[in-house]
């Protein structure tokens, strides 16, 4: 929930003197929105993150005794949690997941891999679910996020270092593919 518009290096500071601050949900449920505020203060839409995480731990402490809850029909009901974080918690925490995360390193690499002729998150995932057996639905999204933020970033892919060239239909020509529109 504190990823959106920032970077992971940006998330990955602010964490730590924010769960030293507020452990669990329980803590951040009763906290102060204006020191939130402050801890998540470096991240980009700070204020509402802030918010939201409060909102969230709240919730999660009326419903769920202060736990996340493991199934995705209760993840994706909690405010601020999409299909795309729910299968982060079900695949990297609970190891079961329940579909294929498609941010936007998984959105662009599917579509030049070709693996996909679809644009939107939804309609990708459904076919990185079919094409790639399910025990590995965890493993796939992280490698492809890998090879997307190492090799073939959006504007300036390195194509000819790149070690799967040989299996991918966009080398050398990937620029314009898998790009969001402006
Ligand atoms: S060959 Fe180029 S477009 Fe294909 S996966 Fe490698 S870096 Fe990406």
């Amino acid at each position: 929930m504190l990823s959106a518009q920032s970077t992971d290096v940006g998330v990955n500071k602010a964490t730590p003197a924010l769960f030293a601050a507020y452990p669990d949900a329980r803590a951040l449920a009763v906290a102060d929105g204006e020191d939130v505020e402050r801890l998540v203060g470096t991240l980009g839409m700070f204020r509402q993150k802030a918010k939201r995480i409060v909102e969230l731990s709240k919730l999660l402490v009326e419903r769920h005794g202060g736990e996340v809850p493991g199934r995705l029909e209760d993840l994706v009901v909690l405010p601020g949690v999409g299909r795309k974080t729910a299968n982060v918690v079900l695949g990297v925490w609970f190891k079961a997941p329940e579909g294929v995360v498609v941010d936007t390193h998984v959105q662009r690499l599917a579509q030049r891999l070709a693996w996909t002729k679809h644009t939107e998150p939804e309609e990708i995932e459904q076919d990185l679910m079919k094409k790639v057996p399910r025990e590995k639905w965890d493993a796939v999204s992280h490698l492809l996020i890998w090879h997307g933020r190492r090799r073939c970033n959006a504007q300036r892919p390195d194509c000819k270092e790149c070690p799967i060239r040989d299996l991918c239909p966009s080398a050398d020509r990937a620029e314009n593919v898998g790009r969001k529109q402006r």
